[in-house]
């Protein structure tokens, strides 16, 4: 018979985790609490990490075909358009950018038909024995494992962590876009559309394609508190960026209005660990970080990878998640850290400070920095995921 698991939230994280657990033989059941999965989000980009984990999952070749290469790690400039680096003329970009919505459909199409409840907010949870058992509206579920991957603000996190301190502001907040344009973008079109970050002192604007004529675009800024909010966000944005070179002022004229997201940016503590009995947190729940380098995403579907590995070759569970804590945590928490150190790099320095990063930055050939880029990243680029049985060969017992 097969093992049971219930995957609290259906993010990319849980979908992630859902579609591992189902390939190496578990039935895994995802509890949304969302009625229904609408665009979720705006952009995001997946480096070659992640791709490799979605390639363990069997789905690295459907999100290449979706993915649109970026060239935003190499090519910068300053606000009034000046190159701080440039992006090569050949090759392949390292990283590839999604519309959200294209991503998580690709990871909802990969769950079993029916395992997915939408509408279904888990308010309570049990793990004193061999099971767990997760209440929802007036439904219990019990299951050999919980993955709680319900993000930032994780209800699994507060009832079994009550001692970890809550999401830290890391000052700053983030506007985000999706321009539709009426002509290419991408490989196919100019290249001051293939991907780029402006930088300017305490602002950077981010630019991926994600799609045949869709930009991304991330507005990241330095600010004191969080909560500030405008009645027109898109037009706060002008406000701040529209002089700046362009497509910046292009790409804000081609974003609907309703389509701009405002969000302020937290981290989650470093936890002591991800399990407590045979719940496991997974993704933001358990490490949210600063979007910086660009992996909260990527590292959740890490986190899927690893566990459905452990729980297919460990005896018990216990065993296996005491591996998916030892694998996980160092490597998520350090990212994170990295992440945040360079979110203050850009945003959260002084004058001097921001002067300093583009003065290097201009005095760095661009040929030596597309070298030196994918070095300085290898630790977190060349993650190579565990291969996964199709199906388990020691199922792990409670
Ligand atoms: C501005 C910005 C840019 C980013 N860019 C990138 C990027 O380029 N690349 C990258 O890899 N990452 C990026 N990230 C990080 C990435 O978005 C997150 O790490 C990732 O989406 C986390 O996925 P998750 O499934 O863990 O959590 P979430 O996406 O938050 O999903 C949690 C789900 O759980 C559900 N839920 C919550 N509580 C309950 C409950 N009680 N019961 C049932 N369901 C519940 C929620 O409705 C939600 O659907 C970025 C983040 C930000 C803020």
């Amino acid at each position: 018979m097969s093992r049971t698991a219930v995957v609290i939230g259906g993010g990319i994280g849980g979908l992630a985790a859902a579609v591992a657990l189902h390939r190496i033989g578990w039935r895994a059941t995802v509890l949304e609490r969302a009625a229904r999965f609408e665009e979720v989000g705006v952009g995001l980009s997946l480096s070659p990490n992640a791709l490799r984990a979605l390639d363990a999952l069997g789905l690295g070749d459907r999100a290449r075909a979706v993915g649109v290469p970026t060239w935003a790690t190499h090519a910068m400039r300053t606000p009034s358009g000046g190159h701080l680096m440039r992006a090569p003329d050949q090759g392949v970009p390292p990283l590839l950018a999604f519309r959200r919505a294209a991503l998580h459909q690709l990871l909802l199409k990969a769950v079993p038909d029916g395992r997915v409840r939408t509408g279904a907010q888990v308010t309570a949870l049990r793990a004193n024995g061999p099971t767990a058992t997760v209440i929802c509206d007036d439904e219990e579920f019990t299951a050999d494992l919980v993955v709680a991957a319900d993000g930032i603000h994780s209800t699994t996190r507060g009832l079994l962590w009550p001692d970890a301190p809550p999401p830290r502001f890391l000052n700053y907040t983030a506007w985000l876009g999706l321009a539709e344009l009426d002509h290419p973008v991408g490989p196919d079109g100019p290249p001051e559309l293939r991907g780029s970050m402006t930088l300017g002192r305490g602002q950077a604007l981010l630019i991926h394609p994600v799609g045949a004529r869709q930009t991304y675009w991330a507005l990241l800024a330095a600010a004191d508190r969080p909560g500030v909010r405008h009645p027109d966000e898109l037009a706060e944005a002008r406000r701040r960026v529209g002089a700046w070179h362009q497509p910046v002022p292009a790409l804000l004229d081609a974003t609907p209005a309703d389509q701009v997201r405002r969000i302020d940016i937290h981290e989650a503590p470093p936890l002591s660990t991800f399990v407590h009995r045979n719940v496991a947190l997974l993704g933001d729940a358990a490490h949210a970080m600063s979007p910086d380098r660009g992996q909260g995403a990527g590292q959740s579907i890490e986190d899927a990878v690893v566990l459905a590995a452990a729980l297919a070759t460990e005896p018990t569970v216990t065993d296996a998640l005491t591996r998916y804590d030892r694998e996980r945590r160092p490597r998520t928490q350090t990212t994170a850290e990295s992440a945040r150190r360079a979110g203050q790099q850009v945003l959260n320095a002084g004058t001097a400070a921001h002067h300093l990063t583009t003065l290097s930055l201009r005095l760095t050939p661009s040929a030596l920095w597309n070298r030196l880029a994918p070095r300085a990243l290898a630790p977190l680029w060349d993650w190579q995921p565990p291969s996964l049985p199709d199906q388990p060969t020691h199922p792990a017992s409670p």
